[in-house]
């Protein structure tokens, strides 16, 4: 059998991507000892009684001390206080990471907190569910996605050789790039989309005309795909749009103008540009399948795992 990757690693945030890291060390045999901490008591409880981590730790303490490994899985908002939290206990040479949704703002967040001795490797999965907690978590969630990693001032090259070397062994495929890069990417890949889903789930929910149960009834039109999405975290989400919000802003101005451009196709019974942008965007989807980030299915196709 391999040698673990890590003696100790320690996770920091027991949701869906705490939980789901653990899971997938643990059976994959990542690390001889995974301890795990949550700031919230009743989270620490249910970890504790799903069994997924070797020691649920009272403190932040006690759960990064003689850590090699540290990986904060917080919301954007609660990196900084995290990074503090566990700053002054970190072992000589330890590494931490991170796996927020943002990266430019948790780099200046969490750098500056940590000491001279530990080293910092930004990094994202991109790879999620629209559940959180403990028990949505299960270990292949991040088999056959990508992971970003957007090395800092503070990421040596020994530190991210492990880090890489960890999210390749959990099923992931490593990208890097600069953390300013990564906000503007994920910006249009996730977090403008997000927006609009949540928008349109607030407008249909105004609309006085038609009953939420006509919306409900009918979703399968295409409203039923967005509901899913606007399910998603109000917290990490909140925190994705207060801390990203320069590239959110930029691609959000983007996003409008062709909006009004469409709008004045149908205004104007302009049915040949229509068709032509739909034809344009269909063939962004055949790439999305092409390259294994969905199926064809119809309905999405998504698979959303089972708990183990
Ligand atoms: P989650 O399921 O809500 O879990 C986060 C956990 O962290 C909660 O139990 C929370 O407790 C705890 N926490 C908050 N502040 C803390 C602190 N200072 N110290 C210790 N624990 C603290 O969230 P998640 O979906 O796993 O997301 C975690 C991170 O992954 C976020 O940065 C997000 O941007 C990123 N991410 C998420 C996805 C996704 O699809 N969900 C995908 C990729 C990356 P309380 O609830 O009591 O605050």
């Amino acid at each position: 059998m391999m040698e673990p990757l890590f003696d100790k690693v320690a996770v920091i945030g027991l949701g869906l991507i705490g939980s789901s890291m653990v899971r997938g060390m643990k059976k994959r045999d990542l690390a001889a000892t995974v301890t795990g901490f949550d700031g919230s008591a009743e989270v620490r409880a249910r970890a504790d009684v799903l069994q997924f981590c070797d020691v649920i730790a009272e403190t932040a303490e006690d759960a990064v001390t003689g850590a090699q490994l540290v990986i904060l899985a917080v919301p954007v908002g609660a990196m900084a206080a995290a990074a503090q939290s566990i700053a002054p206990y970190l072992a000589d040479g330890a590494i931490v990471t991170d796996v927020g949704s943002v990266k430019a703002a948790v780099v200046r967040n969490v750098a500056s907190a940590l000491p001279e001795h530990a080293s910092f490797v930004p990094g994202h999965p991109v790879a999620g569910t629209e559940y959180s907690g403990p028990e949505a978590g299960f270990a292949e969630l991040f088999a056959g996605r990508w992971c970003v990693i957007t090395p800092c001032e503070r990421s040596t090259d020994a530190s991210v050789e492990k880090v890489v070397a960890l999210w390749t062994a959990l099923g992931s495929t490593v990208e890097t790039m600069t953390p300013e890069h990564h906000d503007i990417v994920l910006a249009i890949t996730s977090h403008i989309p997000h927006l609009i889903a949540y928008n349109i789930v607030g407008t249909a929910a105004d609309l006085e005309d038609v009953t939420q149960s006509e919306v409900i009834k009918f979703s399968a039109g295409g409203f039923r795909d967005f509901t899913r999405i606007a399910a998603s975290d109000p917290v990490m989400w909140r925190d994705v749009f207060l801390n990203n919000k320069d590239a959110v802003l930029e691609v959000l101005g983007r996003f409008s103008e062709d909006l009004a451009a469409l709008q004045r196709m149908i205004r104007w019974d302009d049915g040949k540009s229509l068709e032509d942008h739909f034809s344009r965007t269909r063939a962004i989807r055949r790439g999305v399948i092409d390259a294994g980030q969905d199926t064809a299915d119809p309905d999405f196709g998504r698979y959303h795992g089972d708990s183990d």
